[in-house]
């Protein structure tokens, strides 16, 4: 889990003007002539929710606007798909971003509404509420709110997750295969609800099942550089070598992802280190 940079709202007011200016489609008017007053009461909406760091709010969902303008907004959501005239919206978001900032197995594919469309129709085509996740990660994430705070995702553009090693991996060596077991370290110097927060967003996407069948093909990759280390330097020498990997992938990805957590907490496993890599790994 990471924080991401935050999109610029310069166009936001632009986006939205075109989100929900009025056309025809085989015969039927669509979309909405709104006000300029109209707009900037969407605007205010989006100054509000960058106050809240994006946390759900009643007044969010826009009851003093039209519902006609509402429901404007909710389908001018469409039109951020490639092609068409808010593509921009989502080219901008998604570039730059390599990898889920959530589980960072895979590139993202998708934008979720960090607050759901389907209930803050308002928000549905402001970038910042719009955020790059991979298709699975999307796709388990809930689309409704919950009313515990423990329950709620971070905001990757408006929370600040904490600079500190916070997830860890519990290696489990047995009968030949190797198993690591992700959660938030008790020992991490974060709050309790924070806490709460990351370890509800590994269960909610259940990112240990995901995890395990990433995490041998990704140490088929180390194999060689792992028994070289050995060969040469023993013990220590894998040792050093998984720190010094885990540093340039802390470095590439974030202190938090799930390849430099497993190397570091293969790094202390002393069997491991001894030579059980190599009844672990593939030959
Ligand atoms: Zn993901």
């Amino acid at each position: 889990m990471r924080s991401l940079a935050c999109p610029s709202r310069d166009e936001a007011r632009d986006y939205l003007a075109d989100a929900v200016e009025p056309y025809t489609h085989a015969g039927l008017s669509k979309g909405y002539a709104a006000t300029g007053a109209e707009l900037d009461s969407v605007v205010a909406l989006y100054d509000a929710y960058d106050a809240g760091f994006g946390a759900p709010a009643e007044p969010l969902k826009g009851a003093g606007l039209t519902v006609e303008l509402r429901n404007a907004i909710h389908n001018g959501y469409e039109f951020t798909q490639a092609g068409r005239k808010l593509a921009a919206i989502r080219a901008n978001l998604m570039a730059g971003v390599e990898l889920c900032p959530v589980c960072g197995i895979a590139p993202p594919r998708e934008l979720d509404h960090h607050l759901p469309r389907s209930t803050y129709h308002a928000l549905a085509v402001y970038p910042r509420n719009l955020v790059p996740l991979c298709h699975d990660c999307n796709h388990s994430k809930s689309k409704s709110v919950a009313d515990d705070p423990a329950e709620r995702f971070f905001h990757p553009y408006l929370e600040e997750l904490p600079n500190v090693p916070f997830l860890r991996a519990t290696i489990i060596i047995h009968e030949g295969g190797l198993v690591a077991d992700y959660d938030i370290d008790p020992n991490a110097a974060i709050d309790a609800v924070v806490r709460a927060r990351l370890a509800y967003v590994i269960e909610r996407l259940k990112l240990n099942e995901r995890y395990a069948r990433e995490i041998n093909i990704y140490l088929t990759s180390q194999v060689t550089a792992i028994r070289m280390s050995f060969a040469w330097a023993g013990p220590n020498g894998v040792r050093d070598y998984l720190l010094a990997q885990a540093d340039v992938e802390s470095a590439r990805f974030h202190l938090n992802h799930w390849q430099p957590v497993l190397l570091r907490s293969l790094a202390e496993n002393v069997d491991f280190c001894d030579g059980a890599f190599a009844d672990v790994l593939p030959a």
